[in-house]
């Protein structure tokens, strides 16, 4: 039997990377992966293909060109799925090459089987011919999850299709019914709607995207009813999918029938530990199959760790490779990445672009966390009026009494890209003076970072105007008072009038316009 310091189970985002960690440090490293090519659902399933047809989505509908130079932004006569998956093929069998020189250059040993435990250090790999049976003093599990397909769902992979399945699509359809309006179903309803199809969003939930700021969620939604017609059809819930002979007949819970060609159902995954045989090493699962983990990524079975996809949120390929880094470097005591950043940015890549770090504006006001916000718009950006994004913003959530962010939020053109600026102020401690006395490029649409610094200065400052106002207010009420009740030598207050003794200035005294005084935030940019 073989012996390593290492097997890795799955070469998605997490094991490819916890891996390589690993095996940098002269670790000997095993890597065992079911399927014929690596790279899990980041490269063959989810992450690159689906922003990859974003991309080509965005070239064949002409939407990059915005009408900038009369290009009608409709889909291109005869388009074949094939042409819309051409540029996805080749992206994809990059990164394999990448996948499969990171691997050769770290000298890592690869088999191809599906995985299963024999016992806590013991691994075989049924490599649907003979079984191979590895020992190895650590095990990271990376297996990564799948689709939830539910029984209700009369999956064909023809016309009904899962997030993985949809990859097969043969005829880019005239309508398609997006059910489920997560980041994945929100991604691919503006992807095909970006081609001219007729889309339907269906989701239970009242709200799109709960976790990012209302604000910036409002400018997605102007997008997806304006410009790319999405019909949303929020807070139903899906009854029933009837398949018919030329289309498909989803019934709402709202008594509506949607009619289309085809379907796209893209709520929830499972993780992927059902063929792992976990019993046999005594690891623990929780709901969907995800194994519960500590801060190291150990399970309950402490030479056992699991990373990415499997222990559930954020489930995102770019906090998978790094929670595979982290569990390695305290599997092997490496001492150096010792914990995952405090901070994780979102990229959500609807069409336009959406990313996020740190509070939003709600969790400021659920967490009662006192908050000014500055804004600074791509209209008023020259890079941005040159790209021709009029409708994208920037968005800082920042702390009046030190000037620190405590979030970021865009949306527009390089949003995921853009963030990442912000991201390292506020890992650095940067307040609003960091961007206020730094020089930008220009133009780009990184200098809005400066403008929506200004912004937020420029509100902390009549925040305090106003609440210099209210202070002063409230002097001279107070003082007033003395003076009257010195003159009437002890006499009572008239009545109606009240002893300014049993009232606090602020509720005596409210100043015109006084609403950021109150506490309210409000959203319009002066
Ligand atoms: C449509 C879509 C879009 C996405 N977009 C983004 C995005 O824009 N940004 C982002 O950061 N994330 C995105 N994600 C999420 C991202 O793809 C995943 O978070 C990431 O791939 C998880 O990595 P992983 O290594 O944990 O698992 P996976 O990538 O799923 O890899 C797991 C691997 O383990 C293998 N495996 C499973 N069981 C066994 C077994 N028993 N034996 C051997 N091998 C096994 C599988 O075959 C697979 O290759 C997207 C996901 C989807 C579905």
């Amino acid at each position: 039997m073989r012996s390593y310091d290492l097997i890795v189970i799955g070469s998605g985002p997490a094991g490819e990377k916890g891996a390589c960690q690993a095996a940098y440090f002269g670790k000997s490293v095993a890597i065992i992966e079911r399927e014929v090519m690596p790279g899990g659902a980041g490269v063959n399933t989810g992450t690159v293909p689906s922003k990859t047809l974003r991309e080509s989505a965005l070239h064949i509908s002409g939407f990059q060109q915005r009408g900038l130079y009369g290009v009608d932004m409709a889909l291109r006569p005869n388009i074949t799925a094939g042409d819309f998956m051409h540029r996805k093929r080749e992206v994809v069998e990059k990164e394999w090459d990448l996948i499969e020189e990171n691997l050769r250059w770290h000298s890592i040993d690869r088999y191809r089987g599906t995985a299963r435990f024999a016992s806590p250090h013991e691994v075989v790999v049924d490599t649907s011919g003979y079984d191979i049976t590895l020992h190895a003093e650590k095990i990271l599990i990376a297996t990564g999850s799948s689709p939830h397909r539910p029984d209700t769902v009369p999956f064909d992979d023809l016309c009904i299709y899962d997030s993985d399945t949809v990859l097969n699509i043969d005829r880019i359809p005239k309508s398609l019914a997006v059910i489920g309006a997560g980041v994945i179903g929100c991604e691919y309803a503006s992807i095909f709607a970006a081609l001219g199809i007729e889309v339907t969003l269906i989701d239970g939930r009242t709200e799109l995207l709960g976790f990012i700021d209302r604000e910036i969620v409002d400018v997605l939604l102007r997008q997806i009813r304006n410009r790319w017609r999405i019909q949303l059809q929020l807070g139903n819930e899906v009854e029933q999918i009837l398949p018919g002979t030329d289309s498909i007949k989803i019934k709402l819970s709202n008594g509506r029938e949607i009619v289309t060609e085809k379907v796209l159902y893209a709520a929830g995954r499972q993780s992927n530990t059902a063929e792992l045989g976990l019993e046999n090493a005594g690891i623990a699962t929780g709901k969907r199959g995800i194994i519960t983990v500590n801060e190291h990524y150990q399970t309950n079975i402490p030479h056992i760790y699991a990373a990415g996809d499997v222990i559930g949120f954020p489930a995102l390929a770019s906090t998978s490779m790094e929670q595979g880094r982290v569990a390695m470097v305290h599997a092997f005591d490496l001492a150096y990445k010792t914990r995952l950043a405090p901070l994780l940015p979102y990229g959500i890549y609807t069409i336009p672009e959406i990313s996020m770090v740190g509070l939003t504006e709600e969790d400021c006001l659920e967490k009662g966390i006192d908050y000014e916000v500055g804004r600074a718009y791509y209209r008023n950006n020259t890079r941005g009026q040159i790209m021709g994004d009029t409708s994208g913003m920037v968005k800082m959530i920042v702390c009046p009494a030190t000037k620190k962010l405590l979030g970021i939020h865009i949306i527009g053109d390089s949003a995921s890209d853009l963030i990442h600026v912000g991201m390292m102020a506020m890992l650095l401690d940067g307040t609003l003076d960091t961007f206020i006395h730094s020089v930008f490029n220009y133009p780009t649409l990184g200098d809005m970072y400066k403008y929506a610094a200004y912004d937020a200065l420029q509100r902390i400052a009549r925040r305090e105007r106003q609440k210099q106002q209210v202070l002063s207010a409230a002097d001279s009420i107070e003082q007033r008072w003395a003076e009257r009740l010195n003159h009437k030598d002890g006499a009572e207050a008239p009545p109606g009038e009240s002893s300014p003794a049993g009232a606090s200035p602020a509720e005596v005294a409210p100043v015109e316009g006084d609403a950021v005084a109150a506490g309210s935030h409000a959203p319009s940019n002066p």
